[in-house]
């Protein structure tokens, strides 16, 4: 057994590894907490869209890790892991270094994968970090660019032809995204946006097959026909292949190609390949934890997140399971310390929420009661912006979200363009951002005075249940 001076190592920084970094550090946790993630930026994964098309900045959705982690007690690490032994209680990362460890959290994730399908990886675009949401934005302001200098319709056509292979809910929140931006953004160089075609791509008939947000299915139907420029289909379609310039797919016992300018790729993951290596029983490439979150050979060593599931209480891969579980870890490992027993989760399904467009979106609160359009839109990015880690970068970003709300600063389409009446919308946005919004930012900024305030409301308990603080 390793000295207890050894640190808290957590490897990958995303919902369940900065949770519990931020969390451990914000509690009488006198053990040094290392952080060690291959990337500088955390991933706000729910608000990639928003980076993509311009309604949220950077710095708000993908921020340096060295920003998050000012004045916390996290070593932050840039490093890639490259083994790990249990046995030894020990982590190689691609540098070379060498890190012991009594206590380890395993927060890594999950991978795309391409299933294989030849040029998928050379020529598809994936959509699950920061970095490729930007990519993918300059790819398409490329392709327009190069479609508005273009005479020949043909060339033109693929050119402005977006294909996203995957009918989950990345597939479907980016196919509504672009429906409504890429128009507006081929307008302002000049071009006709009904030239735009966004072909949602899908294996089966179904979309949302076995996800969570599968109740939501009709309302997101009818969504992706109101956009801008209504989403096509294109289902029970196999991709065979990916080209530079297009899909190849069977349909119907026939091979045929679907010409595509872009191809953004949002069909699959795949378990982290290192954790497939430990010796401990997985599901499917999930590590096996207990209620407590702890491998049951190694109880020092916990795991959440998309890489790991509780078969007796299993939960879908998500940033609000995530979330939860990072927040159970941190008060777990204290516990550990205080020679206290571990306690198990209770996770929290609070509903889901999905982006269905610019300013639209659906909120399914509780599973009971679905919030459409635009009140939609505001309760999901006020519920996401009070995930964001560390109270003083969530405090700001709320509040520049709710300046942008209400004076429309960084708005990409006009009311009009997304077929709204200006002053109704205008009113709604403002109305529903104030009613929603002024309780968050209160919550973040005064949280005791808040909470003392409110009680008899009941809307502290409400907010906690649909968006707990981040403290
Ligand atoms: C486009 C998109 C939209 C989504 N929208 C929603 C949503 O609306 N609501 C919702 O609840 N969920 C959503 N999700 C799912 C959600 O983001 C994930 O379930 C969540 O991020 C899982 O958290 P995690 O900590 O397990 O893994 P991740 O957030 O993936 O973090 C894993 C981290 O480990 C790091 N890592 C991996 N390998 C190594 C290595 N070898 N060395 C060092 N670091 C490594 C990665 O860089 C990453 O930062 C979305 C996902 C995507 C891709």
């Amino acid at each position: 057994m390793q000295p207890a001076s050894h640190p808290t190592v957590i490897l990958g920084g995303g919902f369940a590894g900065l949770f519990t970094a931020l969390h451990l550090s914000q509690q009488n946790y006198f053990q040094p907490i290392i952080l060690i993630e291959q990337r500088d930026r955390f991933s706000f994964k729910p608000l990639l869209y928003e980076l993509l098309s311009g309604e949220l900045h950077s710095e708000q959705v993908y921020p340096h890790y060295q920003e998050l982690l000012t004045g916390s007690r996290v070593n932050f690490v840039q490093d890639t892991v490259q083994s790990i032994d249990l046995h030894q209680r020990s982590v190689n990362t691609a540098s070379g270094q060498s890190f012991y460890y009594s206590n380890l959290v395993l927060a890594l994730g999950s991978k795309t994968t391409y299933f294989n399908t030849p040029g998928a990886a050379e020529h598809a675009m994936p959509f699950t970090s920061g970095e490729q949401a930007i990519a993918l934005r300059k790819h398409l302001r490329h392709r327009l660019h190069q479609a508005i200098q273009t005479t020949n319709p043909e060339r033109r056509r693929l050119l402005l032809t977006v294909a996203i292979i995957g009918a989950g809910p990345a597939g479907v929140e980016l196919a509504c995204t672009l429906a409504d931006l890429l128009p507006i953004w081929y307008d302002e160089l000049g071009g006709d946006g009904s030239e735009i075609h966004i072909v949602l791509v899908n294996r089966s008939r179904e979309i949302l097959k076995g996800d969570v947000n599968s109740s939501l299915r009709c309302t997101v139907q009818r969504a992706m026909k109101n956009r801008v420029i209504p989403v096509d289909f294109l289902f029970d379609a196999a991709v065979t292949k990916i080209t530079s310039d297009g899909v190849e797919y069977r349909q119907n016992e026939k091979t045929q190609m679907l010409q595509a300018g872009t191809i953004a790729w949002t069909a699959g993951t795949a378990p982290n390949p290192l954790l497939m290596e430990l010796p401990v029983t997985q599901n499917r490439g999930r590590l096996l934890v207990k209620p407590t979150l702890q491998l049951p050979d190694f109880p020092e060593v916990f795991a959440a997140g998309d890489c790991a599931i509780d078969n007796d209480n299993p939960q879908p891969p998500t940033a609000q399971v995530a979330y939860q579980q990072g927040i159970a870890i941190a008060q777990n490992l204290k516990r550990l310390r205080e020679n206290k027993p571990t306690i198990p989760l209770q996770i929290q399904m609070r509903g889901t929420l999905m982006k269905l467009g610019l300013n639209e979106g659906v909120a399914n609160l509780f599973n009971k009661l679905q919030i459409k359009g635009q009140p939609g839109h505001l309760i999901r990015q006020g519920a996401y912006l009070q995930l964001l880690p560390n109270s003083a970068h969530n405090f700001k970003v709320t509040s520049e979200w709710l300046t942008d709300e209400l004076f429309q600063r960084h708005r990409a389409a006009t009311p009009m363009q997304l077929g709204q009446t200006p002053w109704l919308s205008g009113v709604a946005t403002a109305a529903a951002a104030l009613i929603l919004a002024t309780p968050l930012v209160w919550r973040a900024a005064q949280p005791m005075q808040f909470q003392q305030n409110l009680i008899w409301t009941g809307v502290p308990a409400l907010l906690d249940q649909l968006a707990p603080p981040s403290r």
